[in-house]
């Protein structure tokens, strides 16, 4: 099998914010335990930023708002991280291999053949991938900013087997225990709704970013991509294995989803950010959704945003729900000048589909 494993900032530091070692020594070990049964597992780490933080003056639990200053916190504190996953790895006989992503390694399909091919060579050699976003350079905008998400995308990218995040609570509750003493823990959901949304609330600690909410997003990611999820406790023995085995209780599992989007559609759902909106009428979203059709000008009713042409967007009805991501075809200037047009009245320099099916996913 091929597990990703992601472990947050909580579960790595101390509550004097420097690296917890134990932590680390742990799951190095239960790596190993599973390399043993063959299984690959490849490692997505936070608490760069976190271990970077005391050695630049920060006290504990104290986070500058300077993203500079967090930049260059990561980059003190991954090497520390690294040589900390390296010394624990080589003490149960395993190699580590650093490989630090950004959201645009993805987003190109050139880099992300690339990303995968060098995940794929490493485990091929028995080699652990020590994962992390390249936080050093990381683009304020444009970031994963928790590596839920990152984690649920190389899920994706090495068509994984199963996604364990590991946390610092048991999994998934009906609310938040730790201001709702009725919250119970929610042990397999088999459909990321709206409610359960709602429900599982915002972020955590201070030490990351994390929180139920990008674990539940990540978790979607992963469905979509036909990849279960277990979100569990990290300090839980043989975490791993029992996740990677199903045992029951050992935190919240997601199913995933029968049909598994191909990977261009799910690049395009989960990795592009939009950069705009266009409105289309009843008609339109009708035949997109029940017809498989292409976008046409006729039933584009408005815009927003300035996206250019290969650009993704969101579809919106009249109502203003979002139904549907695509890579559009116009700019939002042609889309200004000649949405509600037919066909035959364009200029023939335009694309006859604002969006063509291919490029056009729908969202729940
Ligand atoms: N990639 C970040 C780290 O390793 C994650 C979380 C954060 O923004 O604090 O530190």
């Amino acid at each position: 099998m091929k597990v990703v494993a992601k472990i947050g900032s909580s579960s790595l530091t101390t509550v004097t914010g420097e690296i917890d070692h134990g932590a680390v020594a742990k799951l190095c070990a239960e790596v190993a335990d599973l390399r043993e049964d063959g299984h690959h597992v490849i490692i997505v780490t936070s608490a760069a930023i976190s271990a970077g933080l005391g050695p630049l003056g920060y006290g504990p639990g104290k986070r500058p708002k300077d993203a500079g200053l967090l930049r260059a916190a990561s980059a003190v504190g991954q090497i520390a991280l690294m040589a900390t996953y390296k010394g624990h790895l080589a003490s149960n006989g395993l190699m580590a291999g650093q490989v630090l992503l950004a959201p645009t390694d993805l987003w190109h399909r050139s880099r992300y053949l690339k990303s995968r091919g060098t995940l794929e060579a490493l485990m091929a050699r028995g080699v652990v991938p020590v994962i992390n976003e390249n936080d050093a350079v990381a683009d304020d905008e444009i970031r994963f900013g928790d590596n839920d998400r990152l984690a649920a995308l190389v899920a994706h990218l090495i068509d994984a087997d199963c996604l364990v995040l590991l946390t610092d609570t048991a999994g998934v509750f009906t609310g938040d225990p730790r201001r709702d003493s009725n919250a119970s823990l929610i042990e397999e959901i088999v459909e990321i709704d709206q409610a359960l949304e709602l429900a599982v609330g915002g972020p955590g600690s201070t030490a990351g970013r994390g929180g139920m909410a990008s674990k539940l997003a990540a978790a979607k990611i992963a469905a979509w991509s036909g990849v279960e999820t277990t979100v569990a406790q990290s300090d839980r023995p043989k975490v791993l294995r029992e996740a990677v085995e199903g045992v029951a209780g050992v935190g919240t599992v997601f199913r995933p989803r029968a049909q598994r989007l191909p990977a261009r559609k799910l690049w395009i759902a989960f990795a592009l950010p939009p950069t705009g909106r266009i409105v289309v009428d009843e008609g339109a979203r009708h035949a997109l959704e029940q017809d498989q059709r292409s976008l046409l000008p006729a039933g584009v009713t408005g815009a927003d945003g300035l996206f250019a042409a290969n650009d993704a967007v969101e579809l919106l009805d009249e109502r203003g729900a979002v139904f549907a991501k695509g890579l559009t075809r116009w700019c939002r200037a042609d889309l200004d000048s000649f949405s509600g047009s037919h066909s035959r009245d364009l200029p023939e320099e335009l694309a006859e589909e604002v969006i063509h099916r291919d490029d056009l996913v729908m969202l729940p």
